[in-house]
């Protein structure tokens, strides 16, 4: 029995249909014997979206009511995968940032973590729920809502694995892990099953879009392992642990 922390982007939870494929997968991982705590994007392309409407209405939008917009997004898709996996016959508890304990400093839009207390997730896993986290925001020290920047939600999974004291973070994207080119360009690209976090963070500092770069530092502050898989197939994807530790180690479920 582990303890993983599973993060879904925006291209895997993007309509009703891949919020019900993603909550089977969450029960799966839950029924093989695991506690499960998951980290969401917002769907598909709603973070975007929002920002054009924040737009349309102020060319120069304060941040402050900036952040409480984008925390939205994440709210929608984590309520929804909480009633997909409910009417799946499972349980599952959903928290914003704030209430998941995602404490962060002030700066609007790009805010860091300065510490995660996620008491009332370990409680949702105690009970034998899922528990839920909305992905990419925290509260500042005046209990605003903060975000993390754009693509924080691998940011705040990697966090939340490092706070439950989880086995692995497993991030699920749309590709099979981290390839040698994007293989949805390059036809011959190959798959690359276990790179260290330095690598990866060079990767990351040169525009490849995999993972956000402060994720791969975190992991690698606090050795948190990463799976980055696709949510489209069962294959194993790329791990990323430290150097001289055995890969076989890592849980490694469907
Ligand atoms: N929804 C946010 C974004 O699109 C956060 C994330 O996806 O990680 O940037
Ligand atoms: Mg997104």
């Amino acid at each position: 029995m582990a303890l993983i922390v599973q993060k879904f982007g925006g291209s895997s939870v993007a309509d009703s249909d891949s919020i019900k494929r993603v909550a089977k997968r969450i029960i799966a991982t839950k029924k093989a014997g695991n506690d499960v705590a998951v980290v969401v994007s917002a769907m598909g392309d709603t973070t975007d979206d929002l920002i054009e409407q924040a737009l349309d209405m102020d060319s120069n939008p304060p941040a402050r009511e900036m952040d409480m917009l984008m925390t939205a997004g994440e709210r929608i898709s984590m309520s929804l995968l909480a009633m997909a996996i409910h009417a799946q016959g499972e349980k599952a508890h959903s928290f914003t940032g704030s209430q998941a304990g995602f404490m962060t400093d002030a700066r609007y839009g790009a805010a860091h973590i300065r510490a995660v207390h996620p008491h009332r997730v370990a409680e949702a896993l105690s009970n034998g729920e899922v528990g839920i986290v909305a992905g990419f925001q925290g509260v500042n020290p005046d209990g605003d809502a903060t975000t993390l920047g754009r693509g924080g939600s691998d940011t705040s999974a990697v966090a939340l694995a490092v706070a439950l004291h989880a086995d692995v973070c497993e991030i699920y994207t749309d590709v099979d892990g981290v390839f040698t080119a994007d293989p949805r360009i390059v036809p011959t690209a190959r798959r690359i099953p276990m790179i260290s976090y330095e690598e990866m963070m060079e990767m990351a500092a040169s525009g490849s879009k995999i993972l956000a770069l402060r994720c791969v530092e975190y992991a690698q502050r606090f050795h948190m392992p990463i799976h980055v898989r696709s949510s489209f197939s069962h294959r194993s994807g790329t791990v990323i642990i430290p150097q001289g530790v055995n890969p076989d180690t890592v849980p490694n479920y469907e």
